[in-house]
């Protein structure tokens, strides 16, 4: 079985022993239930990954020895930012989960003007919280060892006015798009990074189309039917993965 891999955002070469993190601490003495001399991983978010061997394991002091830098798995040649309209609780989380899977490097949560969950989810910090734990959960899982920062919220007026023209793609409806995503992407240069934006469930609003052609940004579709609010940015990660190589 793989070993078990844990999140230490303090780890570095120069340093033997490392605590690791609380949430990190409960998951190895209580759901993995590790004992001192067990065989982990650790990684510390921006690529670095080790061997590591459990030194203490009691309650709230929990610390290992790294033993050996590992190859990480390779990061995607494309640094992709994911920006995301608001959407519910759940749907949010699964795409934070799946798109921290895929690849992205920055998830960037965003309030449009057909968003529809409550504003105040908009002001709090407690879900950009949320979703970063879950990028962490889902970095473990997956194998990854950078997680992907998760953004505060932002406006996507700003984020269109500050985006790059060429390496912007805003995924819409066929109806209101140029063309698709995968030839798109195929018959232009890979570029060192990209920005997505895939709309909230009430789809996006005539003067955000406007503002992204207006900013020479692409406006694709992935394909001719509706897909969900919280599938569309999972289809376009693939396909752009497809395009660039994995
Ligand atoms: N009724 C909305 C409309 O007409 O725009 C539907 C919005 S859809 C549920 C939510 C978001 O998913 C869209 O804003 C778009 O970003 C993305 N999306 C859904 N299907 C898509 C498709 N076939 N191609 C590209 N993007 C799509």
């Amino acid at each position: 079985m793989a070993e078990p891999r844990f999140f230490v955002p303090d780890a570095n070469a120069d340093q033997r022993i490392v605590p690791l993190p609380r949430d990190e601490a409960i998951h190895l003495t209580r759901v993995l239930r590790l004992r001192p001399d067990a065989r982990v991983r650790v990684f510390d978010g921006r690529g670095s990954e080790w061997t590591a061997r459990v030194v203490t394991a009691g309650r709230g002091d929990v610390s290992v020895e790294l033993l050996e830098a590992v190859v990480p798995v390779r990061e995607p040649a494309v640094a992709v930012t994911l920006a995301i309209g608001l959407l519910k609780g759940d749907q949010m989380d699964a795409v934070v989960r799946d798109a921290t899977m895929l690849g992205a490097s920055v998830i960037v949560p965003t309030r449009t003007a057909h968003v529809t969950v409550s504003s105040r989810a908009g002001r709090s910090g407690e879900p950009i919280d949320r979703w970063r734990r879950i990028a962490v959960a889902s970095a473990k899982q997956c194998g990854r060892a950078v997680v992907p920062d998760i953004a505060a919220i932002r406006d996507v007026g700003e984020l269109l006015a500050h985006a790059v023209p060429g390496d912007t793609w805003m995924c819409v409806e066929p109806r209101a798009a140029a063309g698709a995503l995968d030839t798109g992407v195929l018959g232009a240069p890979r570029p060192a990074a990209a920005l997505v934006l895939a709309g909230p469930e009430g789809g996006w609003a005539p003067e955000e189309l406007a503002l992204a052609r207006a900013r020479g940004v692409h406006a694709v579709h992935l394909g001719p039917r509706t897909l969900r609010a919280e599938s569309a940015p999972l289809v376009a990660l693939s396909a752009l993965w497809t395009a660039w190589g994995w």
